[in-house]
């Protein structure tokens, strides 16, 4: 349920609603607009008399949320959420861009890979530790090792890193070394991994799962969001389809499906949506056309040696020209990339 103050609504007013609202067992989400104020209440509302709040000084009206995400969606929020990343807005007007390799593979490979992402333009660097490999004799990732490579790689270049956590008990040390944690799209519907993301209030990236519907998607970004971690990013890596000649199918209608749907920034990752780095450029542009906040792509300076998903990276300048593409796209559609 949603509570919609009148547009000359005082402060007081609001927080007599608000202290209503807490008092009836409902937790709040302020949503205070360029318009007006919104005022969310979380929590199971059947038994709510509307009254209760609607005929109180200030109050407009209560509108339930008919969408079954409630804080995800934009009923609930009608602007667009932002938050900061050190310096680095997200969800703005200027798009962020994230890169590095797909793995963190030793303390040379991360370093060198940041110093060139950061050169090419990128705002935050990747990076896997603990990877989700299909097989179970793949590499598995450097774990706490990768963890502190990434974080020496973020003292030395000033880049903010990203990393995956796959198991609730590791998110507080991932939490520890990592501004944002990223769910990868296999543990999307990991509800105890999602509860333990959410109480984390970090940062996080939530891939959109390879078979998983939008409103699946957004259901998960729910869980995160019901801790009031409000600082959640979508992202659209590509949905699993027929075709064979690449990796996944890159859905590029999710991005402005979540868009209309949901006030969360939402990030496009060409990488994993294209599988081969001949399409990584298309895509990344398209995904700026298509109002992506933000992007998150695989570079590597030596792809063929890369021990994770080499066939998607970029080598270093072939993503220094895509960045220069992208500001031309962004720029047609309003946005900026710094
Ligand atoms: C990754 O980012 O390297 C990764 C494993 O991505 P996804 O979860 O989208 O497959
Ligand atoms: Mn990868």
């Amino acid at each position: 349920m949603i509570v919609i103050m009148k547009a000359d609504a005082t402060m007081k007013q609001k927080s007599a609603v608000i202290a209503r609202a807490e008092s009836l067992g409902f937790k709040i989400h302020l949503s205070d607009g360029k318009e007006r104020t919104i005022i969310g209440l979380i929590g199971d509302d059947r038994d709510l008399y509307k009254d209760q709040i609607e005929r109180m000084p200030g109050v407009e009206r209560l509108v339930p949320v008919l969408k079954p995400f409630k804080v995800a969606s934009r009923e609930f929020q009608p602007d667009d959420t932002t938050f900061k990343i050190g310096d680095i807005e997200i969800g703005g007007k200027e798009l962020v861009i994230m890169a590095g390799p797909c793995s963190v593979e030793s303390r040379s490979q991360i370093i060198e890979t940041a110093w060139a992402v950061k050169e090419a333009g990128a705002h935050i660097l990747r990076g896997g530790a603990f990877k989700p490999r299909s097989s179970p004799y793949a590499f598995q990732g450097l774990g706490e090792e990768g963890l502190k490579y990434m974080a020496e790689a973020r003292e030395e270049t000033g880049l903010p890193i990203i990393t995956e956590v796959m198991e609730p008990a590791l998110v507080p040390l991932v939490a520890e070394y990592s501004d944002i944690l990223q769910i990868g799209a296999r543990n999307m519907q990991n509800y105890a991994l999602l509860h333990a993301v959410g109480k984390s209030q970090a940062p996080v990236l939530l891939k959109r799962g390879m078979s998983s519907l939008i409103e699946e998607w957004l259901m998960c970004a729910e869980y995160i969001l019901s801790h009031g971690n409000t600082r959640v990013m979508l992202c659209e890596r590509g949905i699993r389809t027929f075709e064979t000649y690449t990796r996944n199918t890159f859905d590029i209608n999710a991005i402005a499906v979540a868009k209309q749907l949901s006030h969360l920034p939402v990030i496009a990752d060409p990488s994993h949506a294209t599988g081969r780095w001949e399409y990584v450029a298309p895509a990344a542009k398209a995904s700026v056309a298509a109002g992506a906040d933000g992007l998150i792509i695989e570079v590597h300076p030596r792809p063929d040696e890369a021990m994770s998903d080499g066939l998607q990276s970029l080598k270093p300048e072939k993503f220094a020209q895509l960045v220069v593409d992208m500001r031309r796209v962004a720029e047609a559609v309003d946005r900026e990339i710094p």
